[in-house]
């Protein structure tokens, strides 16, 4: 599905935040999904440094934990030469439904996408309500 969206734009936000509660607990339940301890401890420090320009309710991640190592990341399913690893899911149906999507890049959490679409704020969804939990590369 990521094909149908736009490459985002970020603007910063400066300084960087802590998640939501909400923001938190996606992730948590996404970074689960890796069976990679050194994304969890990121997961626990990670903040906010920006936000979609587009106005959806994306935000882009910055963590100083250590990078997963590479070897590591090959062994989760990365492919290329950026390390990239994704997981996403689903929750909601109808008029209700959005995508969120944990990007990982060089071994560290990059973004969270929360997909409507464009130009689209959405709540959060509970991490209780995520399903089709997928690892993708
Ligand atoms: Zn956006």
């Amino acid at each position: 599905m990521d094909e149908t969206q736009p490459t985002p734009t970020w603007h910063d936000v400066d300084p960087p935040r802590a998640l939501t509660a909400p923001e938190q607990g996606v992730v948590d339940v996404l970074v689960a999904a890796f069976g990679l301890p050194a994304l969890r401890t990121q997961a626990s420090e990670v903040r906010v440094s920006g936000r979609c320009a587009c106005g959806c309710s994306s935000v882009r991640l910055t963590t100083t934990a250590d990078a997963v190592r590479a070897a590591d990341l090959v062994r989760a399913g990365s492919l290329d030469d950026g390390f990239h690893l994704a997981v996403e899911a689903r929750a909601g149906r109808g008029r209700s439904a959005r995508q969120v999507v944990l990007h990982v890049l060089q071994g560290r959490l990059h973004d969270l996408e929360v997909f409507v679409a464009e130009g689209v704020a959405v709540p959060l969804p509970q991490p209780r309500h995520l399903r089709g939990i997928t690892v993708t590369r």
